[in-house]
């Protein structure tokens, strides 16, 4: 399809990222995005009373995973990868809730690798269950990995994650390396009082290692609403704490759309990150939007209201009318996130069915 065009928003910014979930299931339970338990959501504050920390008369918890039939198929999602790169975007991640355990996932990536403008295809993903799928996602046309990655220590690992899965994922990030899936970033989520206490050994390891560790600050968007402003370790704190202990210097920024501040750890090896989107706001430089499993733009991580594109895409919409209404939609981009304003509204969406 021809469309004249790129997606630009009312303050000038203009969309060339795209992030899509494609399921809102997860295998991994972890305290600031799913938790399991009512203690696991409450691990800062082990008397809560909250009344957002429902559950179920079985005392079990509750998620709703999306019905299949709402899920986008394969065919749906890259037709929206389609219609968004003949407008611009040449940047595209996937992730979840847990993208790998998507059947079939190499041949989403395939049909994605194979639109044209696409210059950077990435996946955002846990881990596990990649050592099996590592060879065919590369051969696929993934460009790069993220693995997330919290704790160094079995246990706490376990606590945070609420599984025993920290040795697959440190052969995931090894896999990783060796299948040419490069540059390996870590995400590590540092939480006040849960593992900030990790964050030397976790930039040591980008140093051992030769990756990318980027640290993020605790974002509200649990399904618990557990979030504490408390409990959010600044990016400036995180710099301060590594630069005590080993050489950092800082490096350009890449581009002005980077969320993170970058630093070299000295002899080559590894580089951290920190993106502080809580103490350090980007969203001036926003090019991102999100499709959700189940279909809907998100054009703001914190966003009270989404898109349909289901409609459009079920009833034989043609591509011109779909990046019509993706331009349209573009046009209702929030100028920033409110964390921290007194009216701020936690979305209903957990990370887990958005899409980080
Ligand atoms: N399941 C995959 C994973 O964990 O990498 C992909 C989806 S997960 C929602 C994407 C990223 O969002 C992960 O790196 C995760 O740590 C991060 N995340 C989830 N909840 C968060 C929160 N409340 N604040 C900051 N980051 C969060
Ligand atoms: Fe953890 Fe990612 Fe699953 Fe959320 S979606 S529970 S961050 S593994």
């Amino acid at each position: 399809m021809t469309h004249g065009g790129v997606l630009q928003d009312t303050h000038n910014r203009i969309i060339r990222d795209l992030r899509i979930s494609i399921t809102d299931r997860c295998n991994f339970r972890c305290v600031y995005c799913l938790p399991e338990t009512e203690e696991a959501a409450n691990f800062y504050r082990p008397n809560s009373t909250s009344p957002n920390n429902s559950r179920q008369a079985n005392n079990s918890p509750i998620y709703h995973w999306k019905p299949r039939s709402q899920i986008l198929t394969f065919e749906e999602i890259t037709r929206v990868a389609r219609v968004a790169a003949s407008l611009g975007v040449n940047k595209i991640r996937i992730t979840g809730g847990e993208p790998l355990l998507r059947q079939g996932v190499e041949n989403l990536v395939s049909e994605i690798a194979a639109v044209g403008p696409i210059r950077d295809l990435s996946m955002t993903t846990n881990g596990t269950g990649f050592p099996a799928l590592a060879k065919r996602l590369k051969e696929a046309g993934l460009g790069r990995m993220t693995i997330s990655l919290d704790s160094l220590d079995r246990d706490n690992f376990k606590k945070i994650t609420g599984r025993d899965g920290l040795a697959e994922v440190l052969e995931s990030i090894r896999i990783a390396k060796s299948v040419g899936l490069s540059p390996v970033k870590i995400n590590a989520v540092i939480i006040r009082e849960l593992n900030d206490h990790e964050i030397v050994r976790l930039a040591n390891f980008a140093h051992e290692q030769d990756v990318i560790m980027r640290f993020i600050e605790f974002m509200p968007l649990g399904t618990r609403q557990a979030w504490d402003r408390e409990h959010v370790v600044p990016g400036a704190e995180i710099i301060e704490r590594i630069a005590a202990k080993l050489p950092l210097t800082r490096l350009p920024a890449g581009n002005p759309s980077e969320t993170s501040t970058r630093w070299s750890l000295g002899q080559g090896a590894g580089e951290i990150g920190v993106i502080a989107p809580v103490t350090q706001p980007f969203c001036g430089n926003c090019n991102r939007i999100r499709l959700t499993a189940d279909g809907k733009i998100r054009t703001c991580l914190f966003s009270l209201g989404e898109h349909d594109l289901k409609p459009a895409l079920r009833s034989g919409a043609s591509d011109i009318e779909l990046a019509d209404q993706l331009q349209r939609i573009i046009l209702k981009k929030e100028p920033g996130h409110r964390i921290g304003a007194p009216d701020f509204v936690q979305p209903e969406r957990t990370m887990s069915r958005i899409g980080g």
